[in-house]
């Protein structure tokens, strides 16, 4: 049965990393609605060119949009192996919304894992993050290196992208955010039972290794 889950937590508590894992023990999909709107910035669509300057702000994209977006996304097949929400819902009305549009395919959410992270860390986190060009593969400059100066360890690649919102004006932007209209969903979804909170402050294994305990052993044919 396709599993569906949701990892919260504000910028930088390290989503996007679990959720790479995750797909890998897992097999379900990844769907960071930050990477589908930088896709959309990035090809200029009519959704990229009306998020750009809201997402530079640090400030949330209209859920209207995000709505459609995870909608479109959801119709897609690799989303009948189940989805690991990155990102989204990040309001009380995408919330609601995800639970109708899963409820609408016959589904539903199974776990929401709350990654619990200090704020001071998590802007030490974000400022000195980048991401390889070509895979894609995630690097930081005090916590994680490169190997090699400059060089990807996944591919070889030479060339890294750091995000344009990824500065500490923005950063505390992002953080004010959340704690506006983020944080108001945990007590939606813990009043229903399917709240975990993990300590998103613990090292990058040990964080795989709690939400596993939360999520039970991954089917054996996905793993690898
Ligand atoms: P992220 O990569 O998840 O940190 O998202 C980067 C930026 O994209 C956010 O700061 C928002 O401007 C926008 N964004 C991503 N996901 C959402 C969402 N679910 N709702 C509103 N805005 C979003």
């Amino acid at each position: 049965m396709a599993v569906n889950i949701v990892l919260l937590g504000p910028p930088g508590a390290g989503k996007g990393t679990q959720a790479k894992r995750l797909e890998q023990l897992y097999g379900m999909v990844q769907l960071s609605t930050g990477d589908m709107l930088r896709a959309a910035v990035a090809a200029e669509t009519q959704v990229g060119l009306r998020a750009k300057a809201v997402m530079d702000a640090g400030n949330l994209v209209d859920d209207e949009i995000l709505i459609a977006m995870i909608a479109d996304r959801l119709e897609q097949p690799d989303a009948k192996r189940g989805a690991i929400f990155d990102g989204f819902p990040r309001t009380v009305p995408q919330a609601e919304a995800l639970d109708r549009l899963l409820a609408h395919r016959g589904s539903r959410l199974h776990q929401v894992i709350e990654m619990r992270v200090d704020d001071d860390a998590l802007v030490a986190r974000i400022a000195g993050r980048f991401t390889c060009k070509s895979c894609g593969a995630g690097f930081h400059d005090a916590f994680k290196p490169t190997k090699q100066a400059g060089i990807c360890d996944a591919c070889g690649g030479r060339e890294f992208i750091r995000r344009a919102d990824d500065n500490a004006a923005t950063v505390k932007k992002r953080l004010t955010e959340y704690y506006a209209k983020t944080a108001p969903i945990l007590p939606y979804y813990r009043a229903r039972g399917a709240l975990k909170t993990v300590n998103g402050m613990a090292d990058m294994d040990a964080v795989t290794t709690a939400i596993a305990e939360i999520l039970g052993p991954p089917p054996a044919e996905s793993t690898h």
